[in-house]
């Protein structure tokens, strides 16, 4: 078996503060290297942010700011949402950070000009700040692009271009043969489908504008004028924070990535650009590409306009990280768009973690505190459940969620059928051997709980060590 597991996610743009869809994009990640940590590996897990860009200079002057300390400042956020999350990620990556990220996106573009993909052309066409893209006449809506709703600019530039086309048919076997794993099939189906069209090569520079900021952009290696393009400066990320291009011991240990969780608005530029680059730099690709979909509130798009936002530190404050990390991780698909609302999580809430599980600890362990002299043999080390270890492997977090619900489920039900407060009564000693093996099944959901809550975990697993009731899990709210 694999010793190590490497997991990264997307940096995020810091122009604006993140939300629901951010937070769950990095509970699913800490989830699933919380199980790999768990079951014995040598995880290291990525977090960033993507800072070399257009829309971030334009937010920050919008808000009157240099573009370093506005970036800095939404970093800062980023942070504390996280820690606010519980995320335990070992790496924090700004590709502003020239000593950290720049050698090794250079290093990498060295390597695809050495391999004969990058050229230069000239290129006319409509760019939208919004997209940081070029779009098509057929992308607009009324001479607007529809997602940003600004008319795109007039550029004619000369640029690098990263021959992409060459890659199409020997990325298609390696997705086809699982060697490059897409996960759910639907995107991989998605993909394929995509792919088979035939691949364009992408423009993988800009001309340094006027007034853009000093330290913003990556220079080309060999020409000043030029910055790199998205595709070389934000996707090496995932390479340079482990040092490749400069100090690259955790590079040799942890590549190639054994996940890479993205949403679905990304899967393209993950599962096409990328790994082109990867091959034409003659790297490892990574094992899986994990793509989730999005969230929606009552059906529809979270928007300002509809008034139907739900903001990750309003429901943390209100509920508690793991009742949030709860919610996301059992009653939102992996793989397709999920739904939250007020209403819904309030209700979720109460009846599975108020009413079900913090009810259960509350039950189970006064009974041992009151009938049991010390605390009990704890299954610390056992495996995990194979079918529990299944679920992680297919990503179905949701699914292995349940399975622990089914759990508690089942010892609530034990507790009214065999009713341990009555027999430690009538028969002391069997009473007490009964209200052993609920304490080491209690034990056990806290183990399997870990990965989706491991505050809650932690506190379970201290009650039973110390053999005490634990204050109230999960308040009424
Ligand atoms: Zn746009």
């Amino acid at each position: 078996m694999e010793k190590t597991f490497y997991l990264t996610t997307p940096i995020f743009y810091p122009n604006a503060k993140l939300h629901l869809g951010h937070a769950y994009t990095m509970t699913l990640a800490d989830a699933l290297i919380r199980y790999q940590r768990g079951a014995g590996k040598k995880t290291y897990f990525l977090a960033g942010s993507d800072e070399n860009t257009q829309k971030m200079v334009d937010a920050a002057a919008k808000a009157g700011t240099e573009p370093m300390a506005f970036l800095d400042d939404i970093v800062k956020n980023f942070m504390k949402l996280y820690a606010s999350l519980d995320i335990s990620y070992d790496q924090f990556i700004r590709t502003t950070d020239t000593k950290v990220h720049w050698p090794g996106a250079q290093a990498l573009w060295k390597r695809l000009d050495a391999a004969g993909d990058v050229y230069t052309k000239k290129y006319e066409g409509l760019y939208c700040v919004g997209h940081e893209a070029f779009v098509t006449e057929k992308d607009l809506v009324g001479g607007k692009c529809p997602d940003h709703g600004t008319e795109p600019e007039h550029l004619r530039e000369e640029n690098y271009f990263f021959r992409l086309s060459r890659y199409a048919d020997v990325l298609k076997g390696k997705i086809e043969s699982d060697e490059l794993r897409l996960v759910p099939q639907s995107r991989k189906n998605e993909i394929l489908s995509f792919i088979g069209d035939g691949l364009k090569d992408v423009s993988f520079s800009r001309p340094r504008r006027r007034g853009w900021p000093e330290g913003l952009g990556i220079p080309v290696p060999g020409d000043d004028s030029q910055i790199m393009y998205v595709w070389c400066d934000a996707l090496a990320n995932y390479i340079t924070a482990l040092g490749f291009g400069r100090d690259d011991a955790l590079y040799r240990e942890f590549w190639p990535a054994d996940v890479h969780v993205i949403g679905k608005d990304i899967l393209r530029f993950h599962a096409a650009i990328w790994p082109a680059m990867l091959l034409s730099a003659g790297l490892p690709l990574p094992k899986t590409i994990f793509v989730h979909g999005f969230i929606t509130s009552g059906g529809k798009k979270m928007s300002k306009t509809l008034g139907n936002i739900i903001d990750p530190e309003e429901l943390i404050e209100t509920y508690g990280t793991d009742a949030v990390r709860y919610f996301l991780l059992r009653h939102i698909s992996p793989f397709e768009d999920g739904d939250i609302t007020r209403e819904g999580f309030k209700d979720a809430y109460t009846a599975n973690l108020t009413n079900g599980l913090g009810n259960l600890v509350a039950r189970v362990m006064k009974l041992a505190e009151t009938h049991l002299g010390e605390s009990v043999a704890r299954p610390e080390a056992a495996p995990f459940p194979r079918e529990y270890s299944d679920m992680f492997d297919m990503f179905e977090l949701n699914r292995a969620i349940d399975f622990v619900w089914g759990r508690i489920q089942a010892l609530d039900e034990r507790i009214t059928r065999e009713e341990p407060f009555r027999l430690v009564k009538k028969d002391p000693e069997r009473g007490r051997a009964l209200i052993g093996e609920l304490v080491t099944e209690l034990y056990w959901i806290a183990r399997l709980l870990n990965p989706f809550m491991p505050e809650t975990s932690e506190i379970i697993k201290r009650a039973v060590r110390e053999n005490k009731k634990p204050e109230n899990l999960f308040p009424r709210v």
